[in-house]
Parts: C-alpha cells; structure tokens; sequence
C-alpha cells in the first residue's frame, strides 16, 4: 500500500471545480497584479488571524526579508533565531547583510528555548554606554530583533519570549510559515509579535498554486512599511522613499488560496485526528521506547504540519519504511549551524546539541488530511515491525 508523505492531488479532487471558477475569473478579469483577489485574501486572513493588518507578498521567505526590513534589519545588524529551521528563517536574516545569532531549541516542541535566548541575551550581550544599542559582544553586530520559529504547526513558548525581548527592547518577528491555524493561549501563531510570517508554498497547510505568502501586524506603522516595502519602497507611483522589493502575492494565487481558507479549520481537523492515530498507535504498539510521539505542549494547539517522531536507528527506519511504500521525510537533517555557508559564523558542531541531536533522530510521517485509516494502520504496523514489536 502506497503512503505519500502529502498528496496534494486528493485535496485537489475535493475543490477542483471552485478553483477553476475562482482561476478563471482571474484570467477573464485580466488583472493580475494587486487587485481585489489579494486584498480578499489579506482581510480574510487578518480577520482569520484576529489582527488588523495583512499584507500579501511572493512568499514566506520574502515575508521575512519585507518584515526584518521593515524592523530597520541590514549590514552590521544581527538577528536572534534557532539553528534548527529551514533555511530561510536564517537565510532572509543574511540575505539583508545581517548576522543570524543561533540559540538551541527547546527539545521537546523544538522550538527557541525562553532560558537559553534570556541567559545569550544577558551573557554574550551588553548595552552599548554611548547609544544604548544592544551589541553581540562577539561580533560587535547591533541586535535588532529575535526570530522564533513555530516549528512543524505548534508555537514558541511565546509569553516568555516576548517577556525577554520587551526587556532588552528587542521586537520579535514569529516564523509562523508553517503555522497558520495555530493558537497560543488563545491567539492566533503569527499574531503575537510584532511581525507575524506565513508561507503559501503548495505543501503548508494552506498551500497556494505555487509561490506565495502574507505578513501580519497590529502595527499601522510597520504594515505601512512592509507595503511600501514589497513594491519597490513607493507609496505614490514612481516616489521612492526607502529601496524595497518586488514581492507582491498575485492574483491567481490569491484566488486559489480564497478558495482553500475556508477549508483549513477542517483540514486540520482531519491531521490532528491523524496525529491522535499515530501517538496512540504508538502507544498501543509499545513502541515509545523506540519512538517518541510529538510532545504536545500545554496552552496552545499543534496543527501538524508536520508529525514527526523522535527515533532510534532513524535513517534504517526510513529506508524499511521506503521499502513498504511509505514515504517520510527529515525536517532538516542538518542544523543550520553546520551548514556550509555559514561555517564563517564560527559556530562548532557541539555548540547546539539540542538542534544537533534533533537533526540526526527526527523523523516526518505522512499526516495529510486525506489519509484513510488503513494507510495510518500500515505505518503503524510497520513502524512496530521495523522495532520487532509486531
Ligand atoms: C516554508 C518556510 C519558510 C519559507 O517559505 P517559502 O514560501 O517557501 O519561501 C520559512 N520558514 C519556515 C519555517 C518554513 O517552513
């Protein structure tokens, strides 16, 4: 029995037709670029959201470079994330001319340890007498904001570290990119800082026909910035205050999207019934010695966008479960520490040992909304096989 790791075709089948109504009433238009489909989209996700302003952009890669932009990010400046990520979270940070500072995970919800950001703040930080500008001792970069990432669909331990950074007058822009949907005591992943980033690409959760992504502020101020920003730093045509981008969402995408929103309470629904699946399997299996079921941490909602396992003997069981048609994946099997574009930065191997260990144990299972309950009983089943507990 095949188990795809996401099958988008399925979805698909289930709005086929909406999508080609709402496409083509895109191409009878003719207007591709900044027309009512996107700004639909930015007041649905906002009011989705609970925040006041969203602004639409080519992806959620460019979502982050248009908000650390907006923050006053560039050359000489630095930017605190974690090293387990995808590569954009840190990529967008260099990209700017800026220096990402890793701080390890929490290695529970994998994402940027509240302990760990307050003790690198207080000890390889100091306020500069002569402008009260906060430097990286090391580097002698201006920190100029703090970068949490909601990994695989659940959030940061956001109350602490928005507490941190309000300390040292950090702002904090939330990699929310993979996700849209989930709450943290009450609000919306994505609303709480000062900057919120979501990503588009066809396999998030709300996936576009391609590139896409979207912004979210309470600011009236940033989401003015951030505006001007992805359209070449004009507010009037052809008046040009500040160097932006060219990074609007179009369209189609947003047409295709509109259609899809409506669908995302449900689909993620179905995953965290799958996800339940799976962690009792596990559990009935008596495979927890072997594999550990994701952690669900306490006041906030995991959207699964990815459910991944924490294993032993982890590539052996990829290639076993590839063997029987299942299809995982390893989100990231390299912390971005030891990446080989940013060995300049200094960092050793060991200097992360929660974002090293979890590149080397982790491992994604198929939990797309339209999986049927025997493909969940099959990687189960041969997870349980693999371990000798079948
Ligand atoms: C997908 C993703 C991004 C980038 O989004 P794109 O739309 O692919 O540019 C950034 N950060 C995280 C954590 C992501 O998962």
């Amino acid at each position: 029995m095949k188990v795809p790791l996401l099958d988008l075709q399925a979805q698909y089948r289930t709005i086929k037709d909406a999508v080609h109504a709402a496409v083509e009433e895109v191409l009878e238009s003719q207007r591709f670029i900044m027309g009512n489909q996107v700004a639909s989209l930015e007041k649905e996700i906002a009011a989705f959201c609970n925040v006041p302003f969203a602004i639409g952009v080519a992806s959620g890669t460019d979502a982050l470079l248009v908000s650390l932009k907006a923050l006053g990010v560039g050359a000489g400046d630095a930017v605190v994330t974690v090293p387990y990520t995808f590569f954009a979270t840190a990529g967008a940070v260099s990209n700017l001319g800026a220096r990402p500072l890793f701080v390890d995970i929490e290695p529970r919800g994998y994402a940027l340890d509240p302990e760990k950001l307050d003790s690198f703040l207080a000890k390889e930080c100091s306020v500069q007498q002569s402008d009260r500008k906060l430097i990286h001792k090391a580097s002698g970069s201006a920190v100029k904001a703090v970068l949490p990432v909601h990994l695989f669909g659940q959030c940061a331990d956001m109350e602490e570290i928005s507490g941190i950074a309000r300390r040292y007058g950090l702002p904090i822009i939330e990699d929310a990119c993979q996700a849209l949907g989930a709450v943290y005591k009450g609000k919306a992943a994505g609303s709480i800082g000062d900057f919120g980033c979501f990503s588009f690409f066809p396999s998030k959760n709300l996936g576009g026909a391609g590139d896409g992504g979207m912004i979210l502020t309470s600011s009236e101020k940033l989401a003015d910035r951030a505006r001007m920003l992805r359209i070449h730093g004009e507010r009037d045509r052809y008046y040009h205050s500040v160097v932006g981008f060219n990074s609007r969402l179009d369209e189609i995408q947003a047409a295709v999207l509109r259609v899809k929103l409506p669908h995302l309470p449900e689909w993620s629904e179905a995953r965290g019934r799958n996800a339940e699946f799976y962690t009792r399997g596990i559990e009935a299996a008596g495979l927890s010695d072997f594999a550990t079921a994701p952690t669900l941490l306490p006041d906030r909602t995991h959207i699964f966008h990815q459910y991944v396992i924490r294993c032993e003997r982890r590539d052996e069981l990829q290639g076993f479960l590839k063997d029987r048609e299942i299809d995982t994946k390893v989100y990231y099997p390299v912390s971005l520490h030891e990446q080989d574009c940013f060995l300049s930065l200094g960092y050793g191997r060991n200097d992360f040992p929660h974002s090293h260990a979890a590149s080397k144990e982790t491992l994604a299972l198929p939990v797309y909304p339209e999986l049927t309950p025997e493909q969940k009983q099959h990687v189960v089943d041969s997870i349980a096989a693999f371990y000798g507990n079948a």
